[in-house]
């Protein structure tokens, strides 16, 4: 007898600056054969970013139109600009049996529990606050005001990690431990399911 086994939908969450972003590509790099969903943003692509790679670079229209049409499976606003995660692609996956990542907010990741109560929410800490300060100020990719914004939003966001079902630290240079741990996180939740 076959059974069909949805895949996992795990969310790698925690407040920007964290390092959710260098541990998913680590986790990626170890795991061919999980899918990392693309999102769509109304921000402007970075210096390097590319279109379908790092995200689906859309104007507000495009996204509103997405909205419209309850095209998201989550959709959050934040630091004043739009971040989506296309439905359809994700829900192909898990009905495949694929495991599937969201690199997201935690707005965007407490929508998805909620629709999607088997998904896995894991909370990405940094070391200490001051560190995350660091972390922000030393990749540049913000204004001064842009910083403290993201800063202030962290403290509210780590008040909220009651809400996961795992934290990481994510301690300096120690990405492959972290990605190891949610390698962990998924043989625990396999076992569980089986
Ligand atoms: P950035 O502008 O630095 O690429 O991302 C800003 C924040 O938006 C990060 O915390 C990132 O995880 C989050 N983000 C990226 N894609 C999505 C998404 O599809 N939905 C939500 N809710 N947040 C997202």
């Amino acid at each position: 007898m076959v059974i069909n086994k949805k895949g996992l939908l795990l969310v790698v969450s925690g407040p920007s600056g964290a390092g959710k972003g260098t541990i998913c590509k680590v986790l990626m790099n170890r795991n061919k054969d999980l899918k990392l969903s693309v999102s769509a943003t109304t921000r402007q692509a970075r210096t390097g970013e590319v279109e379908g790679v790092n995200y689906f670079f859309l104007t507000h229209e495009k996204f509103n139109d997405m909205i419209s049409k309850n095209e998201f499976l989550e959709y959050a606003q934040t630091y004043s600009n739009f971040y989506g995660t296309p439905k359809g692609p994700v829900m192909e996956c898990l009905e495949k049996g694929q495991d599937v990542v969201l690199e997201i907010e935690m707005q965007g990741a407490r929508q998805v529990k909620q629709i999607y109560p088997d998904a896995i929410l894991i909370f990405v800490l940094p070391p200490t606050l001051s560190e995350l300060q660091s972390r922000l100020s030393s990749r540049g990719t913000e204004t001064e005001e842009q910083m403290q914004e993201r800063l202030s939003c962290a403290f509210e966001e780590i008040k909220q990690i009651k809400d996961y079902n795992y934290f990481i630290f994510n301690e300096t240079n120690r990405e492959v431990e972290a990605a190891i741990e949610i390698e962990n996180i998924i043989s625990a939740e396999k076992n569980k399911a089986t």
